[in-house]
């Protein structure tokens, strides 16, 4: 479901509405770009003799053959890797072909174009003004890192303050709808830092429009001597204005190639990837993308290059990015990837196991990103032996089995919602001013909440509409609340909401300006000062008047040498969060072990769905979900049906179901008695 917002709507529906998408990558690089780089690239040999071949077999009719076994319908594959449109024409034709021949097998396919690097070896022959479009330092140099991609130096990376370069993609865009694809698929959309005098100029543009006060704002009279940071000091409100510039300017790019696309060809699937789900990209500082601009897309590709599973004492997932883009209704390509096997000093690509794929089906479902994928992308292996889609045909069938009950499990779930009662505030400002405490106070909270089974969403601070139907509201060190945001939290709380915050949540403004007081403390029922937070630091301290809920001490954050500030126990919390979440009106889940995640959908009918997902490979026995009596009525499993083995008993006036052993995913459907 898509949430109202200030974006105009695309011209018509895109092709992957109420459609389960099953996607892989078919070739995600040029083989020139194989040739270039000499070696092994993201778990691909690309310096083999088999190289060609290898290329040539993933654009034949048989590959799209077997991929239509397999029940695969979506492909991502090269097209545009900023050689140059002439450079690349050659590849481009194979790329035709390629579209061609998956058309006639029903499979559709994105057009890749890269957008963060171009390579000044061919384009600054085939586009004389290409050479102004490097980024640059404050130095006017443009050597290494953020200028160029890592210590490949023959790729730089542009600067969208030129109109000549958008146009540029606009060009491929066109190129792209003219050999057929469905899709185009912008990679690495990032805007890392330009210092050249049309960045200079831009930036003093922006400012002009959106500094009201630069004396209280920024300490300065007015706006003439300044100029873009020269080093990450988020603290410092020129840094945070460039923040703010930087997110503005890939998301205006977006919305150009996205509008564009949809001109030349209504319902074309627009995708982008700017790192959402990536453990080590810091999206907003580093690359100017903040998840609430993209409304505008109809996918995102989620690279934490894992498979779902639960290693060292976590549960490794994608719900983040996936409930981050459901909060602006856009579906989420997870790019699941499976580790390198090493013999000897040689990698080998692996293949995913029916678990790990099973998860990335369930989690997809469960999240509501509406596309899954199996193996990541159709990697050859060692010595030119094909890739497993293309060579073994038991996998394509337990492939399209999986496919199929999920299809069905799909169609079962139109016009669901997402029924989980708390949500935790994703904040632009934590994000932008305040990343790495900020994150890490969320992610710790998260994997508190998905180890304990609360089924939880993310409200974007930007778009106070993901508040509906939210019963308790997390803000985690969400130190930054505009006047704005905070009387949107006052009256989320006066209708009834609950909010839980930890730390100074609220003592500062946007601008990380400190207030005397926190901005929510009506809310909590208390005052700051010094000595309350000193006297506070190991406590939960609930409002009645509310039922909110403050913990003055930073939970999740630790010091130097790993102390945490707050010593509030996680298993406090949990309690503490199910007494503000209402509890007599939710499904409570008691797993035996911690690696289960529990989710809750709700259907147009009012009937719930239920998912558990066991991210171990070890089976859980003995879970238990209670039903308060207010949602006494029948259960049964709707995926996998095979599986249902439920013993559903009373006690007092509560249903409790016991499922005796939970392999990997179970769906139940609950239909309450009286609605
Ligand atoms: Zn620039």
């Amino acid at each position: 479901m898509k949430p109202s917002s200030s974006q105009s709507p695309s011209p018509s529906q895109p092709a992957t509405e109420n459609e389960l998408i099953v996607w892989t990558w078919a070739g995600w690089e040029p083989v020139q770009f194989y040739r270039r780089i000499g070696g092994f690239h993201e778990e691909q040999e690309g310096n083999g003799h088999g190289l060609e071949a290898w290329s040539a077999k993933l654009r034949s009719p048989q590959a799209a053959q077997a991929l239509h076994e397999a029940s695969i319908n979506w492909v991502t594959t090269h097209f545009f890797k900023g050689f140059g449109l002439k450079t690349e024409a050659p590849e481009i034709a194979q790329t035709a072909e390629l579209i061609r021949n998956y058309h006639a097998e029903g499979i559709k396919v994105f057009a890749y174009i890269q957008y963060g690097t171009i390579m000044p070896e061919t384009i600054f022959a085939e586009e004389p003004e290409a050479v102004e479009w490097k980024r640059m330092d404050w130095h006017h140099h443009h050597d290494g890192h953020p200028y160029e991609y890592g210590e490949q130096y023959w790729r730089v990376k542009p600067c969208a303050s030129h109109d000549s370069f958008r146009k540029y993609l606009l060009r491929c865009v066109d190129k792209a709808v003219e050999i057929g694809a469905d899709g185009v698929w912008i990679d690495n959309l990032n805007s890392d830092g330009c210092h050249c005098d049309a960045c200079q100029k831009a930036f003093r543009e922006y400012l002009a429009e959106t500094v009201k006060d630069p004396w209280l704002e920024m300490g300065l009279p007015d706006l003439a001597g300044i100029a873009i940071p020269r080093v990450e000091r988020p603290r410092d409100p020129l840094f945070q204005a460039w923040v703010r510039f930087r997110a503005h300017e890939t998301k205006t790019s977006m919305e150009m190639i996205a509008r564009h696309a949809r001109e030349r060809k209504p319902g074309i699937v627009v995708a982008a990837n700017f790192g959402i789900g990536s453990v080590h990209l810091r999206n907003l500082i580093e690359g100017g993308n903040w998840v609430g601009n993209y409304g505008i897309l109809d996918v995102m590709y989620a690279e934490n290059q894992a498979f779902p599973a639960w290693e060292q004492g976590k549960i490794v997932s994608q719900h983040q990015s996936m409930k981050l883009a459901a909060a602006i209704g856009v579906k989420v390509v997870p790019g699941a990837s499976v580790k390198m096997r090493k013999v000897g000093p040689y990698e080998i690509a692996n293949v995913p196991d029916q678990r790990q794929l099973r998860r990335v089906f369930a989690e997809s479902a469960l999240f509501g990103a509406g596309i899954a994928n199996g193996p990541w992308g159709l990697r050859g292996e060692n010595a030119g032996k094909d890739p497993i889609y293309l060579r073994d045909a038991e996998f394509r069938k337990n492939s399209r089995q999986l496919a199929d009950g999920y299809r069905a499990l799909q169609s079962a779930l139109a016009g669901s919602v997402d029924a989980a009662p708390v949500a935790i505030l994703y904040s632009f400002e934590a994000m932008g001013y305040d990343d790495r405490d900020s994150l890490k106070a969320v992610t710790s909270m998260a994997q508190m909440l998905l180890q304990h089974q609360i089924p939880f969403r993310y409200v974007l601070s930007d778009h106070p509409e993901n508040m509906e139907g939210v019963k308790l509201l997390i803000l985690p060190h969400v130190l930054g609340v505009s006047d704005e945001l905070a009387g949107q939290l006052k009256a989320f709380s006066k209708k009834g909401g609950r909010i839980l915050a930890t730390g100074r949540s609220s003592l500062y403004d946007q601008a990380l300006r400190m207030r005397n007081d926190y901005a929510l403390a009506d809310v909590f029922g208390v005052q700051f000062s010094n000595r309350f937070e000193a006297e506070n630091q190991h406590a939960i301290l609930v409002n009645e008047a509310t039922g909110s809920v403050l913990l003055p001490g930073e939970w999740g954050l630790a010091d130097a040498e790993g102390k945490p500030f707050c010593a509030v126990a996680g298993e406090r919390i949990v309690v503490a969060i199910r007494q503000a979440m209402c509890i007599d009106a939710i499904p409570h889940v008691l797993s035996p072990l911690p690696q289960v995640g529990f989710e809750m959908l709700r259907l147009p009918d009012g009937a719930y769905v239920l998912g558990l997902l066991n991210y171990s490979d070890e089976p859980v026995r003995s879970l238990r979900i209670t039903l308060p009596g207010k949602l006494a009525g029948t259960v049964k499993a709707l995926h996998p049906a095979a599986t249902a083995e439920l013993a559903v008993h009373q006690s007092g006036a509560d249903t409790v179901v016991v499922i005796p052993h939970l392999d990997v995913e179970l769906f139940l459907i609950l239909s309450p008695f009286s609605r």
